[in-house]
């Protein structure tokens, strides 16, 4: 009998704010791949972010433990921000591989912009043979907007890279940042509950 791998998603993202956009995304990555649960990961300190201005890591924890509490196959991890240091996507991805063991599968869904980057082509064959990745991205991108050499590394490694369209990805933590901070409305681009918490803790307005 084939044994049965069981299927994890890995939603990685800096999450300041996590909005509808993210939530949609794991849930279409969750049915589209037959994932059992969505882990959700909010970054410690990324790599490409240790000059930008992130809010806390606990304020961005605690949002996505409030934007997930209502679905069954989410959970929310701490395993970057309670690691010190830059918290690299391949530390995460060893930890969990090890957690969960051998027979799961792991697939790490995040914004095709940040795969790319992560990708870095000299080591992606060691983040591929752990995990498979989702790239998600907005309708009407296509991978002839890619350069070349990122179009034929695409196409090698079609078995563990997957691109995943999500209408709802035109709401941004950026945008919604920009908006908390104008005094606009972001009722219905966050869950009420991360709404409230933002305008308790007084987030995004400098
Ligand atoms: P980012 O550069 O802030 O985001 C790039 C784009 O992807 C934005 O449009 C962003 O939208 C979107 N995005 C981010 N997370 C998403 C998600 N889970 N689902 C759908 N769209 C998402 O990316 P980031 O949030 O800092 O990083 C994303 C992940 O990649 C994190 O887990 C980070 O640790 C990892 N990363 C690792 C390395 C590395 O190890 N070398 C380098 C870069 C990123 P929003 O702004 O609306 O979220």
């Amino acid at each position: 009998m084939r044994e049965r791998f069981l299927r994890i998603g890995i939603m990685g993202g800096t999450f300041d704010p996590v909005h509808l956009g993210h939530l949609v995304t794991a849930e279409r990555a969750r049915s589209e791949f037959s994932l059992e649960q969505v882990l959700f990961l909010p970054s410690g300190i990324s790599p490409h972010k240790t000059t930008k201005r992130v809010s806390e890591a606990e304020h961005r924890y605690m949002m996505t433990l409030l934007a997930t509490l209502s679905n069954p196959h989410f959970e929310v991890s701490r395993i970057d921000i309670d690691r010190t240091g830059i918290s690299y996507t391949i530390d995460s991805l060893r930890i969990l591989k090890e957690h969960y063991g051998p027979n799961v599968e792991l697939f790490f869904i995040t914004g095709a912009d940040a795969i790319f980057e992560i990708m870095n082509w000299k080591d992606s064959n060691q983040y591929l043979e752990i995990a498979h990745f989702i790239a998600a991205s907005r309708p009407g991108f296509s991978l002839e907007e890619l350069p070349s050499d990122t179009r034929e590394w695409v196409a090698r490694h079609q078995e563990r890279f997957h691109l995943l369209r999500v209408p709802a990805m035109a709401i941004s933590s950026t945008d919604i940042r920009e908006r908390v901070q104008q005094g606009d409305s972001i009722r219905y681009m966050v869950p009420e509950l991360v709404d409230h918490y933002i305008r308790r803790h007084d987030l995004y307005l400098k």
